[in-house]
């Protein structure tokens, strides 16, 4: 399935999940005590005492999750994510704040913003081919700035180099260091190139259901010992990556039945002449089918 039906249908599917579990409106759920954190200790999680940004963070959470698996496509909506908003802060920003003048401070936090994006994007892996133009322009203007750094720690006089403080002497060593690490990722393309090149390539380990459990069982123990202030967005992690799943599960090619391998068959939850072409007009109708299904299967089970 395309990025954006992962997207609408992992979020929405997540939170209907979410307010069926929490919620006191279902006496046959109740109010579950779902989520444990390290020590054991249970977390409520009641729908009607959810603050606003309790909801804001499920969602965000269940988005991460629902588009995550794709981080084995190179160029996925996830890879590209960091630089597309970025793009869109920085045209927001050079109309509404930061003018047209360069170097004003505006400016510089728009264009450094917006940098950043650029460099995430790249670290992730989105370059598909067709747009690898600005991430090798962005790995020489780290080459520059690696080089430059190192000049500057090389050729100070013999005496300054000397009596440059440890802690100025471990900053420029560190941050040459990340810049090696952030350099080194671009240019193997990204993670995303790194983990379409393990057995399986794309639909490979990060849709493989068992894959897909152990993130979902990690985000149910983690999550309240991370964010204890936000119930619940360990398991819309969890539940976003599985939705992601299930979703590719209803295409032709399906999802791998256990591990990625060549021989192994794959996992489908259709019938054969009812499976989705990913991007056809097959995933159109897809998407025409799911709400009402999921709005029947609230109603029925919560009755
Ligand atoms: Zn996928």
């Amino acid at each position: 399935m395309l990025g954006r039906t992962h997207l609408i249908f992992g979020t929405t599917t997540t939170l209907a999940a979410v307010t069926f579990f929490a919620s006191g409106l279902f006496p046959t759920a109740g109010s579950h005590n779902l989520i444990y954190d390290l020590q054991g200790t249970p977390h409520t999680l009641t729908v009607p005492s959810l603050e606003p940004i309790v909801w804001l963070a499920l969602a965000f959470a269940a988005a991460v999750g629902s588009l995550l698996p794709d981080i084995d496509q190179p160029g996925s909506l996830v890879t590209r994510i960091p630089a597309n908003r970025a793009r869109d802060f920085r045209r927001a920003g050079i109309r509404y704040g930061g003018g047209p003048v360069l170097g004003s401070p505006a400016r510089l936090t728009v264009d450094a913003v917006s940098a950043g994006g650029m460099v995430a994007s790249a670290m992730l892996g989105g370059n598909s081919g067709r747009q690898r133009g600005p991430y090798r322009l962005l790995l020489i203007v780290l080459a520059i700035l690696a080089a430059s750094l190192a000049a500057m720690f090389r050729w100070l006089p013999p005496r300054q180099a000397l009596t440059l403080s440890a802690h100025t002497r471990h900053s420029v060593a560190f941050l040459l260091a990340c810049i090696a690490v952030v350099a080194g990722l671009i240019a193997a393309g990204g993670i995303a190139h790194l983990i379409n090149r393990l057995p399986g390539h794309h639909r490979g380990f990060t849709h493989a259901p068992a894959v897909g459990l152990a993130l979902t069982a990690a985000g149910l123990i983690l999550g309240p010992s991370l964010f204890p202030a936000l119930p619940g967005v360990g398991a819309a992690f969890g539940i976003g990556y599985l939705t992601h799943l299930a979703a590719d599960a209803m295409t032709i090619k399906g999802i791998p039945l256990w591990l990625p391998g060549q021989h192994r068959p794959s996992l489908h939850l259709l019938p054969p002449h009812v499976r989705v072409q990913t991007g056809s007009a097959g995933e159109t109708v897809f998407n025409f089918v799911w709400p009402p299904v999921l709005i029947l299967l609230v109603v029925l089970t919560g009755r």
